[in-house]
């Protein structure tokens, strides 16, 4: 359904790290699907659209913040398949109208600001808003629909078992419990979270995949979070603008930018082994870089 109105042909382009190692770095662009359903939202999403429509629910409904890229995926991806959508954005401003929740009302999801210092449970604000046509969505899209949607993606790679790294921002685990579940054994997955000690990630992988042993191909790695979720520095700032500059790659602040300087980080302290292959995905967000302050970054 989703497919018919997305463009899927996202090229693959591959960078010359510089280095003596010989390993090579290939970019799946998933950023360039759609400026708005950018990355692996499209691919978290439309199993739960598919099984709204399903299930006769004509009305979407989630979570998220004012700069969500889960929310404005949601309201476009509702609006092309004719449901109706809501978001609950949970904010300490609860006057906020930000660039995004803006697009998010004109593709009309209804906006509906929740308390953040409240501290209300996800699970009673559902409790109190039901209504028999809501299709609910976990914030971020973590469900195993979101993980069988994020399988595909390694579908868009001709050449995939050539690769022998695969790497990817993380948020929620559900994308890259996608990538661990196509994935060879022989390929090493690495996720980089972008919050600052979220160590029941690898749990919330785990239950996502139904396991309880951990695949040894899997490393979730916690050193590149810049502070925390959605914090940054000027040497994150200096390094987006440079593969910007030398590659004509765009990254977002808050995942791709941080995962990509962890890629070429992790190459430059030699903890990938020579003649490597990585494959990078890039997981889109460039929304999200509305929220920094103007001139920062030397694209948009
Ligand atoms: C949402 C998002 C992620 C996190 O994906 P999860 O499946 O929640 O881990 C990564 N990158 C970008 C650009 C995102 O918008």
């Amino acid at each position: 359904m989703l497919e018919h109105k997305i463009n899927l042909q996202v090229p693959l382009e591959i960078l010359n790290t510089d280095n003596q190692q010989n390993i090579s770095i290939s970019i799946l662009r998933l950023d360039k699907i759609n400026p708005l359903i950018s990355g692996n939202k499209y691919f978290k999403l439309k199993y739960h659209l598919s099984d709204a429509i399903k299930k006769n629910k004509n009305h979407i409904v989630t979570f998220g913040g004012a700069f969500s890229n889960h929310i404005i995926a949601t309201a476009l991806a509702a609006n092309l398949a004719n449901l109706k959508s809501t978001g609950f954005i949970s904010s300490y401003d609860t006057t906020i109208n930000s660039p995004t929740l803006q697009k998010a009302k004109a593709l009309g999801m209804q906006i509906t600001l929740i308390d953040k210092s409240l501290k209300q449970s996800r699970a009673n604000i559902m409790q109190r808003h039901d209504e028999s046509d809501f299709y609910w969505i976990n914030e971020g899209g973590y469900s195993e629909l979101g993980v069988l949607g994020s399988k595909e993606i390694l579908d868009l790679v001709n050449d995939l078992s050539s690769y022998t790294h695969i790497i990817s921002a993380v948020g929620t685990g559900t994308t890259i419990a996608g990538l661990l579940s196509k994935a060879s054994s022989h390929q090493h997955i690495i996720g980089i979270s972008s919050m600052k000690g979220n160590h029941t990630l690898q749990q919330e992988i785990f239950s996502l995949l139904n396991t309880s042993t951990t695949p040894n191909n899997l490393t979730i790695n916690h050193n590149y979070h810049f502070g925390g979720y959605a914090q940054y520095n000027s040497e994150l700032i200096q390094f987006m603008n440079h593969c910007w500059k030398q590659y004509q790659i765009p990254t977002d602040f808050v995942y791709t930018g941080k995962a990509l300087f962890a890629a070429f980080d992790l190459v430059e302290k030699g903890l990938i082994t020579p003649n490597s292959k990585i494959l990078f995905i890039h997981t889109g967000g460039l929304q999200g870089n509305i929220s920094l302050p103007k001139n920062l970054l030397h694209f948009v």
